[in-house]
């Protein structure tokens, strides 16, 4: 079943999105040829704490760090630790904050200094299909609207969608039904209704679609070792249309 969440539960919801988006903010800023991951995971705990919030995915499944920092090739999931940047990475960052019992859920991929055209072009698509796909999230649309909105725009550009990982519904635990895929029919699926909060997130490879997992059990790559892309926000469908909780591009 599909919760749905009262504008009040929204409100909530969306305090968490608050801290997530300075959050985002404060370690992208951070980002710098030289600094390690681990360095970019102490400072996020430090300060979701500082805001009265948890870092989500502490302990989750028991995985070890307060961020997902996957630099590179590396989709998702990547430990924090002693891995250096360096000039020409991208490195995707996802933070869970839970506040006051619910969550926001968020990740964006951030260029360590200059990197070269394809991959800039590799981020500037991804990200715009996440802001087509959370833009479908209206009441009276399906879920197939949102992937398509993915799909369809990464695969006019050249990239692959990953398939085999997806989005899912967000609430009082991170993860909830339903499972939100990247490609797909449009006008097919679950029906989208006011209340519904979905962790919308596009994972893009510049070469093809398929990866591997890391023997740590954790971190996802692109099988042909091409760069990766992860953006994702937590949108809320509302009366007045899709509401992002977690507005971390916003300046
Ligand atoms: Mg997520």
């Amino acid at each position: 079943m599909i919760q749905r969440k009262t504008p009040a539960q929204i409100e909530k919801m969306a305090a968490a999105g608050a801290v997530h988006a300075r959050c985002m903010k404060m370690v992208s800023g951070m980002v710098r040829p030289g600094i390690t991951t681990a360095e970019l995971d102490l400072a996020v705990e430090k300060f979701i704490r500082s805001q009265g919030g948890e870092p989500t995915f502490k302990g989750f499944r028991g995985f070890p760090g307060s961020i997902c920092a996957s630099p590179n090739s590396m989709v998702v999931h990547g430990i924090p630790g002693p891995y250096e940047l360096e000039q020409g990475d991208i490195i995707s960052i996802d933070i869970g904050v839970t506040l006051d019992g619910w969550v926001a859920d968020g990740a964006s991929t951030i260029p360590v200094g200059e990197i070269d055209e394809t991959t800039a072009r590799l981020l500037e698509v991804s990200k715009e299909s996440l802001d087509l796909a959370a833009a479908q999230m209206v009441p009276g649309n399906r879920v197939g609207d949102i992937s398509n909105a993915v799909q369809t725009h990464v695969e006019a550009a050249g990239f692959s969608i990953i398939r085999s990982l997806v989005g899912h519904g967000i609430g009082e635990t991170m993860h909830e039904e339903p499972q939100i895929p990247n490609y797909g029919m449009a006008g097919r699926g679950p029906e989208i209704e006011e209340g519904m909060v979905f962790a919308i997130e596009p994972m893009v490879n510049v070469g093809g679609p398929e990866i591997f997992m890391d023997d740590d059990g954790w971190s996802v790559y692109s099988e042909d070792g091409s760069m990766a892309a992860h953006f994702e926000f937590t949108v809320a469908a509302t009366d007045n249309g899709p509401r992002i909780l977690n507005p971390w591009d916003e300046t």
